[in-house]
């Protein structure tokens, strides 16, 4: 069930926490087919749970995620519990504090089930690199479930969570969304605070919800979002009450498709089911036009530039010292330290990103790469600013192509960071886009993805909604 139907279901005292949170790791428990989780947190989540009925009980409802059982990537921290990233160099690592998403989820009475599978430092599209092994897509075990939120999608899709938080940098929750068959939404840069989301590329990443429903999605925004004085990128607007714009239908809404979006490279029968969307959304009243975003063809380039410089950034801290891994055995001295720390403690993908940005960063090569994919980004924001003149929101796949087999692209990562030709240009414009369920090819789930203007997640949920409701899968 959804986080919104279970919620009811409480609130009339017809199930408790406790039953949800038991079944639910019951499933995960029982059935390891997936590794959704690296960190398991039952003994707590059970308590939790047992907390938020008290209360249900005797207080009422402190909102409408109290007692839901929601799984939390584990790039996020959590007090008390470890926040390991996917990778050796924090596998033991317990923050002291909460991420302000998860302190407001807390504060809100949501039962924190587990911590989530990813892509090493949130690297990656397919949740492989992760130095706890694989998530299996929890439709067919042989596909990856998309990354590098791949945790919290599988967690989702396979039942195992109601809802879950992600991170998204270039496309991590909304492409493991669609690969996993569930929704999954990157807010607007600034709508959610980043304050205890381990850094991976800081003008990039944000923090966003994974769940069943559009509905469910517009819940746990609500929940997580508004200014932060600890992260002061977080914009300081008053969270809008987001399902109320729910149901609204969406005649007269002007809906644009980006032509660059649907070209060659995408899989043909994507294409279709995308333009199958299209003409449903026509029928419901809303107007579909052709647009052009004519920089997308260096999205890409600037976004894999832009991701590692900050990265190369970002990781500097992990050396040994302030926390995290050290190197075992005899060092001669701090130069060594490092060396060995870092070489040991972090996966080849990681070690490639900071390679990469390293270079890009240095004196003589800082104009021709770094600055140039900044003064790309600008062209890529300028596009979108255009195209949001004439129309409300944009509709486009998610990736190029269906979930592919474990091992496929790992060894090529040029191939792997072409999965992300749709996702990557969003974060870079610092948009919220969402990614929702439009059934299956071959089995394997599919989704599309409504890009709207900057903190106007109220169009982009009203669009998205409007769809599942025509599905009639809620
Ligand atoms: N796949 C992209 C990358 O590897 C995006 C990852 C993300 O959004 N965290 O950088």
């Amino acid at each position: 069930m959804s986080a919104m139907e279970l919620g009811s279901l409480l609130r009339k005292g017809e199930v408790s926490s406790e039953e949800i949170t038991g079944s639910l790791i019951d499933r995960i428990k029982g059935e390891d087919r997936v590794n959704a989780y690296i960190t398991l947190t039952a003994e707590q989540a059970l308590g939790q749970a047992r907390r938020a009925d008290r209360e249900l009980k005797n207080d009422g409802p402190r909102g409408p995620l109290h007692g839901i059982p929601v799984a939390v990537k584990d790039n996020i921290c959590t007090k008390g519990i470890r926040t390991t990233c996917a990778s050796r160099m924090l596998e033991n690592y317990i923050p002291p504090y909460d991420a302000t998403v998860v302190k407001r989820l807390r504060e809100q009475g949501a039962v924190i089930i587990g911590k989530t599978n990813m892509d090493e430092f949130a690297m990656g599209s397919s949740t492989e690199n992760s130095a706890f092994g694989p998530t299996y897509n929890p439709v067919d075990p042989e596909f990856v479930p998309g990354g590098s939120s791949g945790g919290s999608a599988a967690s989702v899709g396979a039942y195992q969570a109601t809802a879950a938080l992600g991170s998204d940098t270039g496309g991590s929750i909304r492409q493991p969304a669609s690969y996993c068959g569930v929704v999954g939404m990157k807010p607007t840069y600034g709508r959610v605070p980043r304050y205890g989301l381990v850094a991976y590329a800081s003008s990039l990443d944000q923090i966003g919800p994974i769940t069943r429903t559009v509905s469910d999605c517009a819940l746990l925004l609500g929940a997580i979002c508004g200014k932060d004085p600890k992260d002061s990128t977080s914009a300081a607007l008053l969270a809008p009450d987001f399902s109320a714009s729910l149901g609204k239908g969406v005649k007269g809404i002007r809906i644009g498709l980006p032509k660059e979006y649907f070209v060659l490279g995408l899989d043909e029968r994507i294409k279709e089911r995308v333009m199958a969307v299209a003409e449903r959304y026509q029928e419901m009243g809303a107007e579909v036009r052709e647009v052009s975003l004519p920089h997308t063809r260096y999205a890409i380039s600037a976004y894999y530039l832009i991701a590692t410089a900050e990265a190369s950034s970002n990781l500097a801290r992990y050396d040994g010292v302030k926390y995290g891994f050290r190197a075992p055995g005899e060092l001669s001295d701090t130069m060594e330290m490092y060396q060995r720390t870092r070489s040991q403690g972090f996966g080849k993908e990681v070690k490639r990103r900071i390679m990469l940005g390293t270079y890009v960063l240095s004196a003589g090569y800082y104009e021709a790469f770094y600055l140039k994919a900044l003064k790309t980004r600008t062209l890529i924001r300028q596009d979108f600013d255009k195209v949001f003149e004439e129309v409300d929101c944009l509709l486009t796949p998610v990736s190029p192509c269906l979930p592919f087999k474990l091992g496929e692209k790992v060894q090529d990562p040029l191939q792997m960071y072409l999965v992300d030709i749709y996702t990557v240009s969003v974060n870079l414009a610092g948009l919220p886009a969402i990614s929702v369920p439009c059934g299956r090819i071959d089995g394997l789930p599919v989704g599309f993805q409504i890009i709207g203007k900057a903190f106007d997640e109220e169009v982009v949920l009203q669009v998205a909604h409007a769809y599942e409701e025509s599905t009639g899968s809620e």
